[in-house]
């Protein structure tokens, strides 16, 4: 199977974390996203090992919560012992509620507003990665009207395509994010953080991209990122306590994705470090990495009620489910893969069908060309594998539905982690 958390009893009945998919579907109802609890703390656990092994004390992961934010999962992360990174207040707010440590949070994004940092500065967050000027700017001045100190990382872009994994001209400037070391932005910018009295420039991030394989990707940064350094040292003085290299490590979704051997690639990313650093004649810098879908995305899946099936006879097959784009947007947004998988498998005849969604837009496809048994039918259970990242994030109530609720599986038990959206909530804003 996909994942050791997926298997099937001696009757072909899917069990995700041990146990049934169809007693857990009708318990809960669907859609479902259901996720398992072990398989989040072994990820979280699997990145404080490897980061100990590799950088001793002097590292930390963070968790992306943008990929799967709700309190149970903050507190979570807090047992674990992680830090977490957050996109806005609404996530702040989140993991703050859940208890989690102020002090291990970081604020991301491109467009925080003055009363998103004013919000961030009065509840004693950790530390801002900044953007920009214009927010630099409005930080100095809001931590100075608190007579705050503010600890903060500068994001930069080293110029890397972690999509075609190659090293690209550093002059390029065509993403939205942090400023460009190849345009000389990325200098300014640090020399406008030194000036900024109410600030405490800790080092710079950097996020060259998701879903990456490729073993050098790490490494390029890395080496830009150190280059980067070291002209800081000698044009300013500056020598950088904190790298933050951001998140990114691929997840399998098909059984032909590769496995990445994060332990390993974080092992061999740290030799790398210390060596350029050596090089550079740099201290070994304190390591941040922010993995979001490589903490939850296998621990999660969803399951569906079949609701129709329709074969068109020379064209093509249709399953459509009870979900679908609103809950899980990933193929309408990037058309994503993913394992399909029927609730009893009894190793009779297959067909291939288009799993689809309910939404009124034809292209609400959750996986087109999926094999199922052929006599699927109406009633019938479907489970979409490895839906823990960027699912329930970023589910919609597009036609008015309502979200599912997400059952945290634990131990051979099950509890409900975020209830179920119902008419109530659907019109709790209305006026
Ligand atoms: C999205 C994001 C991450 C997490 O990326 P994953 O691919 O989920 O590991 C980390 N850092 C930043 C700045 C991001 O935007």
């Amino acid at each position: 199977m996909l994942c050791s958390n997926i298997t099937r009893n001696a009757d072909g009945a899917l069990l995700f974390a041990g146990q049934s998919v169809s007693a857990l579907a009708d318990r809960y109802g669907t859609p479902l996203y259901l996720m398992d609890e072990a398989r989040i703390r072994q990820n979280c656990r699997m990145y404080k090992d490897a980061f100990r092994l590799a950088f001793g004390d002097k590292a930390l992961p963070l968790y992306a919560s943008k990929a799967c934010s709700f309190k149970q999962m903050y507190r979570i992360m807090a047992e674990e012992g992680m830090g977490v990174d957050c996109v806005s207040c609404g996530e702040i707010h989140t993991a703050m509620e859940a208890g989690f440590p102020a002090e291990r949070i970081w604020f991301h994004g491109d467009g925080k507003t003055d009363a998103d940092i004013r919000y961030a500065l009065d509840h004693g967050i950790g530390g801002f990665v900044v953007d920009g000027l214009e927010e630099l700017e409005a930080l100095n001045r809001e931590a100075g009207e608190r007579g705050i100190r503010q600890k903060i990382l500068l994001r930069v872009t080293p110029g890397i395509d972690p999509h075609t994994y190659e090293a690209v001209n550093t002059g390029r400037v065509d993403v939205k994010f942090g400023a460009p070391i190849g345009t000389g932005q990325a200098l300014e910018f640090v020399r406008a953080a030194l000036n900024a009295p109410n600030v405490e420039l800790e080092g710079l991030h950097c996020h060259v991209g998701s879903m990456v394989f490729d073993e050098s990707v790490f490494e390029d940064t890395a080496d830009l990122m150190l280059a980067f350094m070291r002209e800081l040292r000698d044009k300013l003085g500056y020598v950088t306590g904190t790298l933050d290299l951001g998140g990114g490590y691929g997840v399998r979704y098909v059984d032909s994705d590769k496995q990445a051997d994060i332990p390993a690639r974080i092992a061999a990313l740290a030799n790398h470090i210390r060596k350029r650093a050596d090089e550079q004649g740099l201290p070994m810098p304190f390591i941040l990495m922010e993995p979001g879908r490589s903490i939850v995305a296998d621990a999660g899946m969803t399951v569906y009620t079949v609701s129709a099936v329709k074969r068109i006879p020379g064209f093509k097959n249709h399953v459509i489910v009870d979900g679908g784009m609103v809950d899980n947007p990933r193929y309408c947004l990037y058309r994503a893969k993913y394992t399909v998988l029927h609730a009893v498998d009894r190793g009779g005849e297959t067909a291939v069908f288009d799993l689809a969604g309910r939404c009124c837009e034809s292209g609400d496809i959750l996986q087109p060309a999926v094999s199922l048994p052929a006599d699927v039918k109406r009633g019938d259970r479907v489970a979409v594998c490895t839906t823990g990242a960027y699912n329930y994030s970023m589910a919609s109530n597009y036609n008015r539905l309502g979200r599912p609720p997400v059952v945290m599986l634990r131990d051979g038990e099950s509890y409900t982690a975020v209830r179920r959206e119902g008419f109530d909530e659907l019109t709790a804003l209305d006026v």
